[in-house]
């Protein structure tokens, strides 16, 4: 149930509750005016039990109405319990008036119209059917009473006018069941035009954090996963300037339809912006959601769309990525930036691909000692703090880790040097926290002593480390990702095979993203014209071997990549 929903079910609760009260004390007076006023006590004994017995009585109704009451409006209860309790309270309502109808005179009693109170209050609260199944009780009651009381009777008046008071009931439950039905078809239609996006029929923005906050509540509640793919065409602009936007929003509309068409029911498609889209799969693990994912990006590369020959890789296609709740994000904002990274991601590598969120901090957490975990969370502090820092560096980082990821392949590391490699990638930069904003954007060329300070940065990344024993391996990939094969790199001028191997991997893969990304003076090169620049510093700079091996990675991933 929606926060709108909610407040209009409390809203209806609040004056339906006010109504029950009421004839509750209609109850009351009734059952009191019975008591004494029948002539029934004669005595001061007889007086003061019946005066006890009615206070009681009249004091557990009035608490158990206010049980009821106060159960039903508590938050975050379950709406299934809430409806559960409203027909037990609907029920002791019912008995309540039998009750009373029963002492009042039975079939001659004149309150049977009070069963009208519990048919408009349950059809305002719960609908047709709920006031209908009322009515037929009521009715029921009323006219059985009638039946059982005067058995032998040719004539049963009582019987013939009640027939006409259920005809009341009857009459009463239906228009104003219908009446409800009305306005929650109304209320659902005019939610929905404010809850979709007009171009692709999917949710927007709102509706899709909305629908996130809650599908998290229920998935939480349950203990199962919750996951989520974000979706973004590729080179949408480049589609536009060749179609028209027009042509444009042909192709979301279409592709829109396809996502709808393609998820199962309780999934919940939404337009995150422009040309993204996102899906929230609850009860759904990262693995099913991978081949929900990969079945939409076959789908929307098999699909035609009109003018898509003219696209970079000729058709038009998407990239996904996918996170899943808890495992890789502890609430909504986590799972859409994971999202958004695992997007990233599949962006980066060849597009029109399906990648799930990895956390290297995860990954290390679990191969540190429980006494470092702190440590392990300062770096991820420190890097996002030197991101903030150094603007032309953004998304640095993350790049030189995915190359690292590849080439650890290519040169066939083993798993240990493998995982020090992706330590070492992520980590290199931490001792730039020291250096200062100014030195760190500055466009004109570094002075002698501000290059020294720049320097000092492995230095201090290896002692910020150097207390966390299962990083040791880490250490030297900090220390000389600097270091140059002729021996003219910093901070100890090593040379050849006295650097470690896995620092000579580093450098070449950080200096490839330093080449392709813009920095302070220097303009973002291609890939071609970086590969050029690699095979130039072969042998001075860069281990040759390592060069030759990376420039196949790239080349790899360069023939699918627009540039
Ligand atoms: P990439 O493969 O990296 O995603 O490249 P891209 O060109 O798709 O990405 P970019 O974010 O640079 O461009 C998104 C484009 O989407 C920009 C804009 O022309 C287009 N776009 C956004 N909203 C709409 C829309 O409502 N209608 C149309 N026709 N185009 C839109
Ligand atoms: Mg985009
Ligand atoms: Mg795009």
């Amino acid at each position: 149930m929606n926060i709108f929903e909610e407040s209009k079910q409390k809203k209806i609760h609040d004056i339906v509750s006010v109504v029950k009260l009421c004839s509750l004390l209609f109850s009351g007076i009734i059952f009191f005016k019975y008591l004494f006023i029948s002539g029934n006590i004669t005595n001061n004994y007889r007086y003061t039990s019946y005066a006890i017995t009615s206070i009681i009585t009249a004091a557990f109704m009035l608490i158990l109405i206010y049980f009821i009451w106060e159960f039903s409006i508590i938050k975050n209860i379950n709406y299934k319990y809430v409806k559960i309790m409203q027909l037990i309270e609907n029920f002791i309502f019912i008995f309540i008036f039998f009750v009373l109808i029963l002492l009042s005179g039975a079939q001659t009693s004149q309150y049977k119209i009070l069963f009208e109170f519990i048919i408009i209050t349950s059809t305002i609260e719960s609908g047709m059917k709920q006031g209908l199944i009322m009515t037929c009780i009521s009715v029921a009651i009323i006219l059985t009473m009638d039946i059982v009381c005067l058995p032998n009777v040719q004539i049963n008046q009582y019987f013939e006018n009640d027939i006409i008071l259920s005809g009341l009931f009857f009459l009463t439950a239906w228009p104003l069941g219908y009446y409800v039905k009305i306005e929650k078809d109304h209320i659902k239609k005019l939610e929905s035009l404010a809850n979709k996006d007009g171009l692709t029929d999917t949710y927007n923005h709102r509706a899709f954090h909305d629908a996130l906050r809650e599908q998290i509540k229920s998935c939480e509640k349950e203990y199962k996963p919750l996951s989520m793919i974000f979706i973004d065409i590729d080179y949408f602009k480049h589609y536009n300037d060749f179609n028209g936007h027009q042509q444009g929003d042909e192709v979301l509309k279409k592709i829109g339809l396809l996502l709808n068409t393609s998820v199962r029911k309780g999934d919940i498609v939404a337009r995150y912006g422009g040309e993204e889209f996102a899906i929230i799969l609850p009860y759904t693990e990262e693995k099913d959601a991978v081949v929900i994912a990969e079945n939409m990006r076959m789908q929307i590369e098999k699909t035609y769309f009109k003018g898509e020959e003219n696209q970079p890789n000729g058709k038009i296609t998407a990239s996904m990525g996918i996170s899943t709740y808890p495992n890789k994000a502890k609430n909504d904002v986590e799972l859409i930036k994971s999202a958004d990274d695992a997007l990233y991601r599949a962006k980066f590598f060849r597009k029109n691909r399906v990648e799930t969120y990895s956390s290297i901090l995860d990954e290390l957490k679990n191969d540190i000692e429980e006494k470092h975990i702190d440590v392990v969370t300062s770096i991820k502090t420190l890097i996002s703090v030197i991101n903030a820092k150094d603007k032309y560096t953004y998304g640095h980082v993350e790049r030189v880790v995915m190359y690292s990821r590849l080439l650890a392949d290519k040169l066939q590391l083993n798993d240990e040097d493998k995982k020090n490699l992706i330590y070492g990638a992520y980590m290199h930069d931490i001792g730039k926290i020291n250096i200062s904003k100014e030195i760190l954007n500055k466009k004109m060329p570094l002075d002698k002593e501000e290059w020294e300070i720049l320097k000092q940065h492995s230095i201090n990344g290896v002692e910020i480390i150097k207390s966390v024993d299962s990083l040791k391996a880490v250490s030297p990939l900090i220390m000389y990702h600097h270091e140059r094969y002729d021996g003219n790199g910093y901070p100890e001028n090593l040379k050849r095979e006295n650097i470690p191997y896995l620092a000579r991997v580093l450098t070449v893969v950080d200096s490839f993203d330093a080449m392709t990304s813009n920095r302070p003076y220097n303009k973002r090169k291609t890939y071609q014209k970086a590969i050029e620049e690699l095979r130039r510093c072969s042998g001075t700079q860069f281990d040759p071997h390592i060069v030759e091996k990376f420039i196949e990675v790239i080349k790899e991933i360069e023939d699918t990549i627009f540039l």
